[in-house]
C-alpha cells in the first residue's frame, strides 16, 4: 500500500495543527464510538441521545447515521458482501479523518461482519474505538420495525437484509453491550458516559460541572 502510494507520488502532509493541539481546543480526546447490531436494534436511537448529551457537555461531536451515508459519500453501494465491505471501508477512513479533527464520532451502522469492524478499529487505533453492540433479539427488531423495511425482507421484497437473507456476526468481545429490549435508553447512554469517563476518553470534570 505505502509502495503503491509512492509510486503515485503521493504523500501524508503533516500541518503545523496538530491532533493533539485540536483536542487541547475541544478539552477533550477525538475518538470513535462505533455502534453496531441489528436494524431496529436502537442504534441511530441511542447515538443520537448519546450526541445530545456529549454536546451539551461541551464536546465537539458528530453522529455518522446508515442511511445518511449512503445518500451520498457510499450512494453508489449495494447490499453484497463486497458492497458491505467497501461501505464500511469508506466510513472507518472518514472517521479517522473526523478522530484526527479532534471530534467524537458517533457510528450507528448494522457493520455486520466482524473483520471489517476489526478492521476499523485497526485504522482508527485500540484506544480510541469503543464498539458498543445493541444487542435486541430479533423477534424485538421485527416487532418495532419503525421503517417498514423487515416486513419487506420478510416477503422477498428487499433483498440480502441484516438478519432475514444476511448474515450478522455478533462481536465477540465488544466494549460495551447494550440489551435495548431491557432497559431504557437514558440508562444505555448513561453506561456509554460511564465507559468513557472510566477510559479517561472524556474528563469525569466534564459530568460533574
Ligand atoms: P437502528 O438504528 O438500530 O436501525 P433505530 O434507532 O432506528 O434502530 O430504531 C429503534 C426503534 O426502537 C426506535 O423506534 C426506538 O424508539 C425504539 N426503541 C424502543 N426501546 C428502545 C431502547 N431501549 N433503545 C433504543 N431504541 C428503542
Amino acid at each position: 500500500m505505502g509502495n503503491a502510494l509512492a509510486e503515485k507520488n503521493i504523500t501524508w502532509f503533516n500541518g503545523s495543527v496538530t491532533r493533539k493541539d485540536r483536542e487541547k481546543n475541544h478539552g477533550h480526546k477525538g475518538f470513535a464510538i462505533w455502534f453496531t447490531g441489528l436494524s431496529a436494534s436502537g442504534k441511530s436511537t441511542i447515538s443520537h441521545c448519546l450526541e445530545k448529551l456529549l454536546h451539551d457537555l461541551g464536546c465537539s461531536t458528530y453522529v455518522f447515521d446508515g442511511d445518511n451515508v449512503r445518500h451520498g459519500l457510499c450512494g453508489d453501494l449495494g447490499f453484497s458482501r463486497e458492497d458491505r465491505e467497501e461501505n464500511i471501508r469508506r466510513i472507518g477512513e472518514m472517521v479517522n479523518l473526523f478522530i484526527d479533527a479532534g471530534t467524537v464520532a458517533i457510528t450507528a451502522f448494522i457493520s455486520p461482519y466482524k473483520k471489517e469492524r476489526d478492521r476499523v478499529r485497526a485504522i482508527v487505533g485500540d484506544d480510541r474505538f469503543i464498539e458498543v453492540f445493541v444487542d435486541c433479539p430479533i423477534k424485538v427488531c421485527i416487532e418495532r420495525d419503525p421503517k417498514g423495511i423487515y416486513a419487506k425482507a420478510i416477503s422477498g421484497e428487499v433483498e440480502c437484509f441484516t438478519g432475514i437473507s444476511s448474515p450478522y456476526e455478533k462481536p465477540h468481545n465488544p466494549d460495551l453491550i447494550i440489551k435495548s429490549n431491557e432497559e431504557d435508553i437514558s440508562n444505555s447512554v448513561g453506561k456509554i458516559i460511564e465507559l468513557l469517563v472510566e477510559t479517561g476518553l472524556i474528563n469525569g470534570a466534564l459530568i460533574k460541572a
